[in-house]
């Protein structure tokens, strides 16, 4: 592992975006190698049983560690500003390795319920099969945090902004409940990326991530990641991660080294593109609603300023007419794609109640703010004017 890699923590983290974590082979190449490998080979039956015993540290096996693999975790470590850094499968694989890895039966867990679909779906259903408790809250109301965390509890689940409602919570007042509870606080930090919040700096513990979007943000593959502290990924996550096997493939998190390179300039465009066009869509009287968290009427403005560098890719809007306008505007769109991606170079739109969260029953998404005339547009890195044109003549 790189020699230097303590001393790249003092490196601007556009430069750590470029450069941290680089290992070299023989070859000195350029461009990091991809180890397409599953194993690794020993010279000697006494250096398998040392490897396997811990008594040195190498690779041994795929599932495990994987040199590309850990070019991929280190670089985001550094970025992220945490100890350690575990490379998932999916952004799903990330979310609930981060949950299973250290709850139990009967332990309680505190979630914010604005939560992208799969997500409630591990809080709500998944995890309670096995007897953890799940509480769900408005997580932007404290005094919901406050009552709920009253109770000691062993996990706080949140995602800020939310998917698709982009509600935010307070890290720094949830944290601190979070931990007089005595529980661990994970963050989901997919809206936000690594550039325009730091959770750990306002008190989170964990910190997860689909790199499926901003990461690769060029809709070629699937990634996941889970960064804490040394402890935490030692003592909970690794064994959780080798003995069950939400592993990345070494191709795709070559393909998210890339993504890293141009992280910084790609998501500073999405935000401008994407305040731009949440200004101009205010003004259009076809929509009922237009949230986005550094518009003035997002009702949780002033604490986006604080939290956040930047607003996102994401803009949340909702056309008057339900389900039956809002499909006519996402049939009539020419150049935005219907997708349920997000954080993509492309821009993209989808119609959550049926799509993302079909599977919530009309009573849960009304409590997230999901109508029917609910509409998510991811925005691109297309000319910003081009993407007004089209969203007008598909309103119009
Ligand atoms: C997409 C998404 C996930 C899941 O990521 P995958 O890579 O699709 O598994 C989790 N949380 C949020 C907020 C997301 O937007």
């Amino acid at each position: 592992m790189t020699t230097d890699y303590d001393s790249q923590r003092e490196w601007a983290f556009q430069t750590q975006l470029v450069r941290g974590a680089t290992e070299r082979s023989q070859f000195m190449e350029t461009s990091e190698a991809i180890y397409l490998t599953s194993g690794y080979v020993y010279k000697t039956a006494e250096e398998a049983e040392q490897s396997f015993k811990g008594d040195i540290e190498r690779y041994v096996y795929s599932r495990f560690r994987n040199p590309t693999v850990n070019m991929f975790e280190r670089r985001l470590a550094l970025i992220e500003g945490a100890e350690e850094c575990r490379a998932m499968a999916s952004g799903m694989a990330a979310v609930f390795a981060a949950l299973a890895c250290q709850l139990s039966t009967s332990d309680r867990l505190v979630a914010s319920r604005a939560l992208f679909g799969s997500c409630q779906y591990i809080c709500a259903e998944l995890l309670p099969r096995f007897g953890i408790v799940t509480e769900f809250v408005d997580g932007t109301d404290l005094a919901q945090w406050k009552k709920a965390l009253a109770t000691p509890a062993k996990a706080v689940f949140v995602e800020t902004p939310s998917n698709p409602g982009l509600e935010m919570i307070d890290l720094k007042a949830v944290c601190s409940l979070a931990h007089a509870a005595g529980a661990v606080v994970v963050v989901d930090n997919v809206f936000a990326t690594p550039i325009l919040q730091k959770p750990l700096t306002l008190g989170a513990d964990v910190v997860v991530y689909s790199a499926t979007k901003h990461i690769d943000g060029q809709g070629r593959c699937l990634g996941g990641a889970v960064l804490a502290s040394n402890q935490f990924i030692t003592d909970k996550l690794t064994p959780f991660m080798r003995h069950t096997g939400p592993s990345l493939s070494p191709f795709n998190a070559w393909v998210l080294l890339k993504g890293l390179e141009t992280l910084d300039l790609r998501v500073r465009r999405h935000c401008e593109n994407a305040l731009l066009i949440a200004r101009a869509l205010e003004k259009n009287k076809a929509l009922s609603r237009v949230a986005y968290p550094l518009l003035e009427s997002h009702p949780q403005y002033q604490l986006a300023r604080t939290q956040m560098t930047g607003g996102g890719s994401i803009i949340a809007l909702e056309v008057a007419g339900g389900k039956e306008a809002a499909f006519r505007f996402l049939n009539k769109l020419k150049l935005i794609d219907i997708s349920n991606n997000l954080g993509d170079a492309k821009s993209l739109i989808c119609h959550s109640a049926t799509t993302t969260h079909q599977r919530l029953t009309p009573e849960q998404r009304a409590e997230v703010g999901i109508t029917d005339g609910f509409i998510r547009l991811s925005v691109g890195l297309e000319d910003p004017n081009d993407l007004l044109a089209d969203l007008s003549q598909a309103l119009a």
